[in-house]
């Protein structure tokens, strides 16, 4: 067996490893770093913060100007948790850690947070640039394999193993979506070998699958439905833009329902999904305006000119109703306003935007160390919390990361 390779340069200096250079570890790396330790950044990708790099690529929404309160409620179970930390690591926190890094941001429609003009490339080029000026050394391709029995860290580095032992480490290895970034969920396997509980993986603000009609799937594939209100089955209700796909639905206004679905869709392998198609219409207003005589004009006219329904709003009435609802104004009514729409299932852990499961928080004090690791604390996706896309993501990641940088700096000055 390799010697583990003392990461301890003389007796005063106190040194941290961090292993995941996404968001969380990073964040986790700069307490540390700034507080004058020694860090030492690992990753088994070739480069930094490939998620971020992605996230990108579609608008980078950084985080939300929102109450404390308001926005702490969109972690779910772990509410109160987030409560407590976005008063500590806040989003007004994180923009102005941005700026110390010279990115400005703004504050765009619903209090969702951009980078004015940086890229996110820009942007993490300006952290890894800040974090080696604080002396962090960066060592990418190695993969973390295991935690030994004496706490030293077994990496793989393409190449024979080696061994690291470190003051104190923050591991902050993602979850499991889109596993070609590096964040592939192995981890799991060798915290489950040191009894650490951990709730499996399941994709987190993805797609939905609906089985559409050979006709309106290659009629509609890559369109999207506008201005539509959806429901889930336990009430949560998401607005925004869906895009009708050959396998169903894509889209900011289905992803915060995710997780509304998962349930009944693991136990029943169905679930109702209802769209409003006509959110700022009640549904007696709707069934007047149905009711107005329709001449010789087809019921797709009528409902374009009565109520302005677009091509793709009426077309997926007529997929999901029997033509019985079409001779009722008020069953039709209803219709348009709850349209029912069968969803069987999510789309895959890889395609998803992120994760639901990872480590149990019973499995962490309030720093976020590991009980059954001490000295080793957990921070970002890898923790099993969810949150809709839209700047909850990254703020978790963020502030997560903080408060294990924290602890693990506590930890160094208490020793
Ligand atoms: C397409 C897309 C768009 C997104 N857009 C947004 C958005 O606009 N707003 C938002 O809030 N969120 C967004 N997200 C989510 C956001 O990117 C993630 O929540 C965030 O990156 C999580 O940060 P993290 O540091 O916890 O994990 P990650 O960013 O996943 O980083 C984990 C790191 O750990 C490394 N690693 C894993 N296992 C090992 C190992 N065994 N050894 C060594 N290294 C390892 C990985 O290589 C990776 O670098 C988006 C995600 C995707 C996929």
């Amino acid at each position: 067996m390799p010697q583990p390779l003392p990461l301890k340069a003389n007796k005063t200096e106190r040194c941290a490893i961090v292993v995941g250079a996404g968001p969380a570890g990073l964040m986790a790396a700069t307490v540390l770093a700034r507080a004058g330790v020694r860090v030492e950044v690992y990753d088994h990708m070739t480069r930094a913060g490939r998620k971020f790099l992605l996230a990108g690529r579609g608008g980078l929404n950084l985080t939300r100007e929102e109450p404390p309160a308001h926005f702490a409620r969109h972690y779910y179970e772990q509410t109160p948790f987030f409560s407590d930390l976005l008063q500590r690591f806040s989003p007004a926190d994180l923009r102005r850690f941005l700026t110390e890094l010279e990115v400005t941001t703004f504050v765009g429609s619903s209090g969702r947070v951009f980078p004015e003009k940086a890229t996110a490339a820009e942007i993490l080029d300006r952290w890894l640039s800040h974090l080696e000026g604080l002396g962090a050394h960066f060592h990418f391709s190695h993969r973390l394999q295991n935690i030994g029995p004496n706490g030293d860290f077994v990496f793989d580095a393409q190449g024979p193993r080696h061994l690291v032992r470190a003051d104190t480490a923050v591991l902050a290895l993602g979850g499991a979506s889109w596993p070609q970034t590096g964040s592939d969920g192995h981890w799991i396997s060798f915290f489950e070998r040191h009894g650490i509980s951990c709730t499996p993986f399941a994709p987190a603000n993805c797609g939905i699958e609906i089985t559409w009609s050979a006709h309106f799937r290659d009629r509609f594939n890559g369109t999207p439905l506008k201005n539509s209100l959806f429901t889930g089955p336990d009430g949560t209700t998401a607005s925004g833009d869906a895009v009708i796909c050959t396998y169903g639905l894509e889209g900011g206004g289905i992803y915060p329902l995710t997780r509304s679905l998962r349930q009944p869709l693991a136990t029943k392998g169905s679930a109702i999904l209802l769209v409003d198609l006509k959110r700022d219409m009640e549904k007696r207003q709707i069934a007047q305006k149905i009711m107005v005589p329709r001449s010789d004009r087809s019921w797709s006219e009528h409902l374009r000119k009565t109520l302005r329904l677009s091509g793709p709003h009426y077309s997926l009435l007529r997929e999901c109703c029997p033509a019985e609802v079409f001779t009722d104004p008020l069953r039709l009514a209803g219709a348009v306003k709850n349209l029912k729409l069968t969803v069987t299932g999510l789309r895959p852990l890889t395609e998803a935007i992120s994760s639901s499961g990872g480590v149990s928080f019973a499995e962490v004090d309030e720093m976020l160390m590991l009980s059954k690791l001490p000295g080793v604390f957990v921070a970002g996706e890898m923790l099993d919390w969810e949150a809709p896309t839209g700047g909850y993501l990254l703020q978790g990641a963020f502030s997560t990361g903080w408060l294990a940088g924290q602890g693990a700096l506590r930890r160094l000055r208490r020793e």
